[in-house]
């Protein structure tokens, strides 16, 4: 019997192919009872996969040996040690055995039992050892659950990701070739993993409740990135059905995917700057530099959450330079390092706090730790020499925060003119516009700044008092609430008399229900994943600007982000079936 199950639809397309659970922490694991023959062959498994994190860990400290201290290599050490501990061992085969669960589940009722005595010690260092010891339960789990994987999906097998959450991390160290789908039982549509899902290209589907303990790994999925349905174990005949739904879909993106090269204008003649955002130099390699009119958002910090230490000055300029140079003359606007909320560096320790997303994140940390920001910003600056450049600050909460970082621009870009290295001098520096607060002050930010870009996807999390990745109030979360479009009117229209650019970085740029409406606001730059830009540029061609101001109007006065929905969604559905039946010019 096929299961049904809803979630929120966070990237669009229709993918067909085993499901396989990825687990990165030891909350999430797969339960299994064990049959009294089992037990046995299980124990073995768990032996087996203790000694691959043993190795692991020895290969892991080999390689560090150069770059740390001798006291600091002693971690590894102390975390070998805990592994052979035959207490420990002891205890996990025991649970094993009397309770016939899995290792997994072994795993994380032992180490949650010693977790409890190791915090309850006065000794700060025996306070330590707790982590330690998630850590190498954590890693243990890794093993055997890649193991799992393994038996169920071959590799070079097509899959559909299935956990709790789909990571930023989780996109460097998955099968991508193979990757059909993703389903997550947390997140909303505008958390990172949707994000990445959608500028992957890759279906997806995300608050699916309970979805771990209620579709096991290895069975047939069906995921409908257009509904927000996954159905574990379909028939036959819905197999057929979604099959043929997804072929059409290719057939539609094959078309829109043509009008890449036609130019961003309306038929009345206003011109739209479509550019890109990108995560890496490697999004890049596969974006045609022709198609947009550069990078809108280049979002530094994940080159440095796929380090192991912070990147040094000149690695830095190596990989802005290399931006550059494939920009070729247009522009890259490099956003300074936004970690912290949901986007951990596991090399740097940010204290655990009880609301990370309104905590010590992006230019909060750069402003506090002065050695990290000047190393960016100084190789962002020698970077710059011989392209377009600009710095864009993410999370300005207070004006003396832009007149602080304009400070350190100026302040380097001295430095570097008295030691004759190369660099822009005309540096712009722009905010982004994502806390509510800094679109109130705008007539005294815009002074301070070249630009601005509007960050809509944290700006309505923090307007609507709504976490971006709760899956509970995901329905609650939305852009088109009319309090969020009356928001960008104002921002619109006070940028706009200021004469200085604004763009829109958040995900709404890169949806075509959402572009006649923005145009309407009096928007004319929109940054977007790069698979957006051939829809988006299909709905500027579509609608004069007449038109858009129409809606916007209409837009603005109504009461409930359902009505504004529903306006924005029909206007762009009647530009798409125009092209799919007609065609474009
Ligand atoms: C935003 O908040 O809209 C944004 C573009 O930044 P991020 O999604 O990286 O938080
Ligand atoms: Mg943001």
């Amino acid at each position: 019997m096929s299961l049904k199950l809803k979630g929120v639809a966070a990237a669009s397309g229709i993918a067909v192919a085993p499901l396989v659970h990825f687990h990165g922490d030891l909350a999430f694991i797969p339960t299994r009872s064990l049959a009294a023959e089992e037990v046995a062959a299980e124990r073995r498994r768990l032996e087996e996969a203790i000694e691959s994190a043993a190795d692991a860990i020895l290969v892991l400290s080999r390689d560090l040996a150069a770059e740390l201290t001798r006291q600091d290599i002693r971690i590894y050490d102390a975390q070998l040690a805990l592994l052979h501990d035959k207490t420990l061992q002891q205890e996990l085969f025991r649970t094993i055995e009397q309770d016939r669960v899995n290792s997994e589940v072994a795993i994380q009722q032992v180490v949650a039992r010693y977790e409890t005595v190791f915090e309850r010690m006065e000794d700060v260092a025996l306070r330590e050892r707790a982590a330690d010891l998630r850590d190498v339960g954590r890693q243990v789990l890794s093993v055997l659950l890649e193991r799992e994987r393994k038996s169920f999906v071959a590799e070079g097998q097509d899959y559909v990701f299935a956990a709790e959450e789909f990571l930023p991390s989780d996109a460097g160290t998955i099968d991508r070739k193979h990757l059909r789908g993703i389903v997550t039982a947390r997140g909303g549509k505008y958390s990172h993993g949707a994000i990445l899902a959608r500028s992957l290209g890759i279906p997806a589907v995300v608050a699916v409740d309970e979805l771990l303990q209620r579709i096991r790994s290895g069975t047939r999925v069906v995921v409908d990135g257009e509904s927000g349905v996954v159905i574990g174990d379909p028939d036959d005949e819905e197999v057929e059905r979604y099959r043929h739904l997804a072929h059409e879909q290719a057939e539609a993106e094959r078309r829109v995917f043509e009008v890449r090269y036609l130019s961003s204008r309306t038929p009345d003649g206003a011109v739209v700057r479509l550019l890109a955002n990108v995560e890496s130099t490697r999004d890049l390699s596969s974006l045609e530099r022709d198609i947009t009119d550069g990078i809108g958002l280049f979002r530094t910090e994940f080159a440095f959450m796929e380090r192991h230490q912070f990147p040094t000055e000149e690695e830095q300029v190596a990989l802005y330079r290399k931006a550059i140079e494939w920009a070729d003359g247009k522009t890259v606007t490099f956003r300074t390092l936004d970690v912290g909320g949901d986007k951990p560096l596991r090399y740097f320790k940010t204290p655990d706090e009880r609301n990370p997303v309104l905590g010590w994140r992006g230019l909060r940390i750069s402003l506090d730790l002065p050695d990290l920001f000047y190393t960016q910003i100084r190789a962002l600056l020698r970077a710059s020499a011989g392209g377009h450049a600009r710095i864009l600050l993410p999370m300005v909460t207070a004006v003396d925060e832009v007149a602080r970082c304009r400070a350190v621009v100026d302040e380097i870009k001295r430095d570097l003119a008295q030691a004759g290295e190369p660099h822009d001098p005309d540096i712009e520096l722009g905010a982004m516009i994502e806390v509510p607060a800094i679109a109130h002050v705008l007539d005294q930010v815009m002074p301070l700044c070249d630009f601005a870009s509007v960050g809509t996807n944290d700006l309505v999390q923090y307007m609507l008092a709504c976490d971006r990745d709760n899956p509970r109030i995901a329905h609650m979360y939305t852009p088109y609430h009319p309090a969020v479009i009356r928001l960008l009117a104002h921002i619109a229209e006070v940028v706009g008399r200021s004469g200085k650019p604004v763009s829109i970085c958040g995900e709404i740029a890169g949806d075509h229900y959402f572009t006649s409406l923005l145009l309407g606001l009096g928007f004319r730059e929109l940054s977007m994943a790069p698979v957006f830009l051939p829809r988006v540029k299909l709905m500027v061609r579509t609608f004069p600007i007449d038109e858009c101001e129409r809606l916007a109007k209409e837009a603005l006065g109504m009461a409930n982000s359902r009505d504004v929905r529903a306006l924005a969604r029909d206007l762009a559905k009647t530009g798409w079936s125009r092209f799919l039946e007609h065609g474009q010019s």
